[in-house]
């Protein structure tokens, strides 16, 4: 039995620290910030209580497996709530929401486009498939050599899997109607990449939206991150916050040592580091010991950067939803000025996340709780002014919208771009979401878990294998910790 540190209290830090301290190892996680979770933090001020990231809590029976892994069950720690509809998506002149039951939803699809009912289904069956060899056998996999992909389950679903066609030429294939077509693509944004450039397997995505739901953690998606930190304090982790490492030292080819901020030192047997990859390869490593070159890191194709609005509003609101996606715009020329020619777009796409509409819990009475996201060109910096000009075209398209003015009645507002992203997380480019899933960086392909510098140095998070998302996350965590056991 070792020591063992793991760096970040991210979802996938906390997942390994789970399962290495499951194993009998005494595990210690150091963090930065004030508090678990990452990304996944809370910010409170007002009354008003906001989810710094994540807000959409999908699959969840990877939870549910998680969590069963420990003899626990997800309403040990926090109380689920389906919501119906799921979302509402704005659209240049009306709205579509769409409902919980796929049965419904195929209804609707079927009166803007006839044979779109029987359409989906098929398109489901095939998302179903993907979904149980995806999330079952790829996503678990540790990405250290292609030969763990020759697999006799995965290579029986794999001529269903589509992973040589894309999302775009897959949903076109069967849907016509502008708004069909843009419900099924919008799962793939979470991925990080265009609809063009992202494989048709991740219609495993639209499986998971619109057939195991979209639900909502009572009290806030940060509850998720006390859970995690308090499953991992039943199993004897220590938690140590705003304890920056700023480098890893040893000697051969073993680390032993993390020199934090404050000048003190904590000696390990293995580390496990949860903090953004580039940052632990780049900034805490020692000279010449790095897993990849500056080079390969600038050629990484990323998921954009975020500027994000945490709005206390005080009066309701009506015509929103929980989740609100606002493609009112155009969404091939906002993409394009993410990824084609990384630019400011004059009419960027947004998503509106309203939980006080489900959970009073999480802003006064009679308030409204409001999170807003604008995906934008990844390492693109923005300023004060651009965050100002974004913030009243968002505002004058919500209060046309809404019918309701809102400006009048902010009374709590904080936002959050690039800079804060880079100084908070040590976010590579400001990244929210980490790298794309582009088919060139899925699976083996993905900066590795392993160093190949030190045998007990091993990377986590949102920029290895499996990648972006809270899901992922918590796999990350887990199968990083299975190769790590290897060695102590
Ligand atoms: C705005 C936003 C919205 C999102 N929406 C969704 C969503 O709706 N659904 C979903 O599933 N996913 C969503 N995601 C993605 C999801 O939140 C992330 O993929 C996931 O939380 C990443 O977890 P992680 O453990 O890899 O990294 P992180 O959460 O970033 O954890 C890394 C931790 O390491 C710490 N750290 C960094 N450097 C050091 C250091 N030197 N010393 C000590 N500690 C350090 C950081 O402070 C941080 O706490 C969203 C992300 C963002 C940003």
């Amino acid at each position: 039995m070792g020591k063992v540190l793991i760096i970040g209290s991210g979802f996938s830090g906390m997942s390994a620290a789970a399962f290495m301290a499951k194993s009998g190892h005494q595990v210690v996680v150091l963090e930065k910030n004030e508090g678990p979770g990452g990304r996944a933090g809370v910010w409170e001020k007002g009354g008003f209580k906001f989810d710094m990231g994540p807000s959409w809590y999908w699959m969840p029976d990877v939870f549910e497996r998680f969590f069963e892994s420990f003899g626990k069950k997800v309403e040990d720690y926090y109380q689920l709530e389906r919501l119906d509809p799921s979302y509402r998506v704005y659209f240049e002149k009306d709205e579509f929401d769409v409902p919980a039951s796929f049965e419904e939803l195929g209804n609707r699809f079927e009166i803007l486009e006839p044979g779109a009912k029987a359409k989906l289904d098929k398109f489901l069956k095939e998302a179903k498939i993907k979904y149980e060899v995806g999330m079952q056998d790829l996503v678990r996999k540790p990405g250290l050599s292609f030969t763990e992909y020759i697999d006799p389950r995965v290579f029986k679903g794999l001529g269903s899997l589509h992973l040589l066609k894309d999302m775009r030429s897959y949903v076109q294939k069967s849907f016509k109607h502008p708004q069909i077509k843009a419900i099924l693509e919008f799962p793939v944004l979470f991925l990080g990449e265009r609809p063009q450039k992202t494989p048709a397997l991740y219609s495993l995505m639209n499986y998971a939206d619109l057939v195991l739901g979209t639900w909502y953690p009572k009290g806030g998606m940060h509850e998720i991150s006390k859970a995690m930190m308090k499953l991992c304090q039943e199993l004897g982790v220590d938690f140590k916050f705003k304890k920056e490492v700023v480098s890893l030292e040893g000697e051969g080819k073993k680390l032993s040592k993390a020199i934090l901020k404050n000048g003190d030192i904590l000696e390990f047997d293995l580390v496990i580091s949860g903090a953004d990859y580039n940052h632990t390869d780049q900034e805490l490593l020692p000279k010449g010991k790095q897993n990849y070159s500056k080079k390969y890191w600038e050629s990484r194709s990323m998921a954009p950067g975020s500027i994000l609005y945490f709005l206390g509003v005080n009066k309701r609101i009506p015509k929103l939803l929980h989740h609100n996606l606002f493609f009112d715009t155009d969404f091939d020329q906002h993409a394009n000025d993410i990824y084609e020619n990384p630019n400011w777009t004059q009419n960027p796409l947004f998503y509106a996340c309203c939980p006080s509409k489900t959970d009073q819990a999480v802003a006064p009475d009679g308030m409204e709780n409001l999170f807003i996201l604008i995906p934008t060109a990844p390492g693109k910096a923005d300023s004060a002014a651009v965050r100002e000009e974004y913030f009243n075209k968002v505002m004058n398209r919500l209060e046309d919208r809404t019918g309701t003015s809102l400006r009048n009645h902010i009374v709590v507002r904080r936002d959050f771009g690039f800079h804060d992203f880079k100084s908070r997380y040590h976010s590579f480019k400001g990244n929210a979401y980490g790298l794309a899933n582009t088919l060139k960086q899925t699976g083996f392909l993905k900066p590795s878990i392993k160093s190949k510098s030190f045998e007990n140095l091993f990377f986590t998070g949102q920029l290895t294998v499996p990648g972006p998302g809270v899901p992922p996350s918590l796999i990350s965590g887990e199968l990083v910790a299975k190769e790590a056991g290897k060695i102590l």
